[in-house]
């Protein structure tokens, strides 16, 4: 390629890059296996419920220093390397001991962050179908689901997160895990669930973690949350 055509051609990708800067630079990204996919929605699609600042922070430093930190432990093991984060998680055990605590936080953190951004999204909708049936059956429908998910949430003590599992049958339960565990550790799937880290919520809510729960069910993408019950049912729901 001549020199010139190829300065253009940076050229160009500088301005575009230069155009699309958040307001919020992303964090500094580490080369490794896992990476962290951009927001599918803008970071202020939330608002007045979580405020965009909020979503910068969360997504472009918090779980990209996940997925750094995940990139660096694993860097010297490539076979842990060469795993799906779904299979590392469900495998814990057989992670040497000397990456094993880094890899369960923050390859729970980056697995539990990307269904965190999957399970939100703008248009909400409400449940239905299968989804809204199974809901009924076994949490006692949606208002009762968003009270004993909420109260779960609230009495998480520190850091953790809400969840709604599911079974290969199509079973619901509302469960909680501390720090960045996850039920795939167990080799479980999750239908959606609400971080309840403060990092989720202070600058909007500061110690009102009850106001967050309840506002946050207004950012749920029912639509995708019928599609990942689908899936859990098909056995093709990976994380
Ligand atoms: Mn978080």
């Amino acid at each position: 390629m001549p020199t010139n055509r190829r300065h253009l051609i940076l050229g160009t990708a500088a301005i575009a890059a230069a155009t699309c800067m958040p307001r919020v630079a992303a964090a500094q990204t580490a080369t490794g296996p896992f990476r962290l996919d951009p927001l599918p929605y803008p970071t202020n699609v939330f608002e007045p419920y979580i405020d965009a600042r909020t979503m910068e922070i969360h997504h472009n430093f918090h779980h990209q220093a996940y997925v750094n930190n995940l990139n660096a432990a694993v860097k010297d093991y490539p076979a842990v390397a060469a795993m799906p984060l779904e299979e590392i998680l469900a495998k814990l055990g057989d992670v040497p001991e000397a990456i094993r605590t880094a890899v369960r936080n923050n390859a729970g953190g980056h697995a539990n962050h990307t269904m965190f951004w999957q399970v939100m999204g703008p248009g909400g909708g409400a449940p239905a179908g299968d989804l809204q049936a199974a809901i009924l059956r076994d949490i006692g429908g949606l208002d009762t689901m968003q009270g004993r998910f909420n109260d779960a949430g609230l009495r998480l003590f520190g850091s953790g997160w809400a969840l709604v599992t599911v079974t290969r049958d199509g079973t619901l339960a509302i469960e909680t895990r501390p720090n960045q565990d996850t039920p795939l550790m167990e080799g479980k799937r999750v239908l959606f669930a609400n971080d309840v880290w403060e990092h989720a919520y202070y600058l909007n809510y500061q110690n009102r973690r009850a106001d967050y729960l309840k506002a946050w069910w207004n950012t749920v993408n029912w639509n995708k949350l019928a599609e990942r019950y689908a899936a859990a049912k098909a056995g093709t729901l990976d994380i």
